[in-house]
């Protein structure tokens, strides 16, 4: 808790309680959700909260540093606290979003055939682990 108010205040960022729980949110669930996810799970606990409240944070999060916006697959806006360039890729069975570092870390401020790379989003698709052992139940 004590960190993610550090977060805030180190981006001039009033630590409101709403704006703490959508980042301690987003801190321990690396699902990358959407916007409404996030409302959704947290709407029981603070019934004052609003959707414009969630949108309005997270763009703000966003534009601090803080939150990395991705679009992936769909149109849907995805959010996730981790900054670090890496991989997505979704399992096309269960729907489930992975972040793959390995193989790729060498990319980090490397040069692509002379051209200096200073971000990257690749997102890829197919089958999970998870699912693949499944096909033989
Ligand atoms: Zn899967
Ligand atoms: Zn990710």
């Amino acid at each position: 808790m004590k960190s993610i108010i550090r977060i805030l205040k180190e981006n001039d960022i009033a630590p409101s309680m709403q704006r703490i729980k959508i980042l301690e949110y987003l801190k321990n669930y690396k699902t990358h959700p959407t916007a409404d996810m996030i409302y959704q799970a947290l709407a029981d606990e603070m019934p004052t909260l609003s959707k414009t409240t969630v949108y309005n944070t997270l763009k703000t999060f966003t534009e601090k540093g803080i939150l990395m916006a991705l679009s992936l697959f769909g149109n849907e806006i995805r959010y996730e606290y981790n900054t670090q360039p890496h991989i997505h890729f979704q399992c096309i069975k269960c729907d489930k979003i992975y972040d793959l570092y390995n193989s790729f870390d060498h990319y980090n401020n490397d040069l692509i055939d002379g051209h200096k790379i200073t971000e990257y989003h690749i997102n890829l698709k197919g089958v999970c682990k998870s699912c693949l052992e499944k096909v033989g139940d």
